[in-house]
């Protein structure tokens, strides 16, 4: 019997696992690809907003002589931090099902690469499964077809084509400049009437001057309903249009999954949301605590590493006061 258990080793499942190993837990930790793989899933030269002591867990310190650290410094940072500190990880196992038993213990089960399936039983489980698995889907016609991804990695293999991007975020914007500089033919289709306030203050008047100059095309209140091989229709205030195009990146966002919190009966609110207390992250069922982005609301943005990472204080604090 493992006294916690945590599901996912993102950074704030590693998070909750230094601050329990500060009150004397050794937490196992059941990560179903290896840790931080959100993170490594990434476009490949992603900077983040966030400068690097934003980005801090457990105490170790985040050292960059770069302002904003880049995700290959961020996936050399969470690895020497779950190494120098031993946390127990159990990499490449996925958690399928969870099951409270009726001693109030969990009983998880898992399934590895090779779909052996294995069962850990545990006092406390902690969900810190994120939500970069679930992109947010446009529920269009085409939106299966080959050349459409809701994952952009790198520009290269976009060079010289026609590529239209859905969303107006900063994953949009970072695309839609990066594929500028390989010599690909961008279109950003949003559906927003301005540009989004939480583009990246240093980026945004650079991608603007890209868009006066026409080396952008930027639609606003605009929005792809149709996608075909060669081309996208986009509707504009009651006009539809189509536009040639050889790749689309739907770059709109993800949003957790819920499914293993309401297994074990946890509740979640009339939209959806879980039902926790924000003092100890704990759920409606005892003894199950959600850590990070999958403790997030409508906008999964609202819970980000900054704030996420601090999850795993309360959780810890708890879990000694009620040991
Ligand atoms: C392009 C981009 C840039 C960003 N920049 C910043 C930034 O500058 N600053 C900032 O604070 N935030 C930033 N974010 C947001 C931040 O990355 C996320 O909020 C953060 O990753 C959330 O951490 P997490 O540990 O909650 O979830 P995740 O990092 O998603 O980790 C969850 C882990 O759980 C695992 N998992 C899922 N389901 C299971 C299962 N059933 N069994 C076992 N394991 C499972 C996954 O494989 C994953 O490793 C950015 C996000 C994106 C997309």
């Amino acid at each position: 019997m493992e006294q916690v258990v945590i599901v996912g080793a993102g950074p704030c499942g590693l998070s909750a696992a230094l601050e329990l190993q500060k009150i004397g837990i050794d937490p196992l930790l059941i990560e179903k690809e290896n840790i931080t793989h959100s993170i490594y899933l990434y476009p490949t030269y992603m900077q983040f907003f966030s400068t690097p002591e934003l980005l801090e867990i457990g105490g170790y310190p985040f050292s960059t002589p770069n302002e904003k650290p880049t995700r290959l410094e961020a996936l050399h940072y969470y690895r020497n931090v779950a190494i120098r500190s031993k946390l127990r990880i159990r990499s490449y196992r996925t958690v399928t099902r969870i099951k409270r038993a009726d001693d109030g213990t969990f009983l998880l089960q898992t399934t590895d690469r090779f779909s052996n399936s294995g069962q850990v039983a545990a006092g406390k489980v902690v969900l810190a499964t994120g939500y970069f698995d679930h992109p947010n889907m446009l529920g269009i016609p085409g939106e299966e077809l080959p050349h459409v991804t809701h994952y952009y990695r790198e520009a290269h293999p976009y060079s010289g084509t026609k590529v239209a991007i859905i969303g107006g975020n900063n994953s949009a914007i970072d695309a839609a400049m990066d594929l500028l500089r390989v010599g690909a033919e961008v279109t950003v289709i949003y559906r927003g009437d301005q540009y989004s306030s939480n583009i990246k203050p240093w980026v945004r008047p650079i991608f603007e001057s890209m868009v006066a100059k026409g080396r952008i095309a930027m639609r606003f209140r605009s929005r792809v309903v149709h996608i075909r091989e060669g081309s996208i229709t986009v509707l504009h205030e009651g006009a539809k249009e189509t536009l040639q195009n050889d790749f689309v990146l739907a770059l709109t966002g993800f949003r957790p999954d819920r499914s293993l919190l309401t297994q074990t009966g946890a509740a979640l609110n009339s939209e959806g949301i879980p039902v926790y207390d924000p003092d100890t992250m704990e759920t409606t069922v005892p003894g199950l605590y959600i850590a990070g982005v999958a403790a997030s609301g409508a906008d999964a943005n609202e819970v980000f590493i900054e704030t996420g990472r601090y999850h795993g204080v309360s959780i810890a604090k708890h879990i000694a006061g009620s040991a």
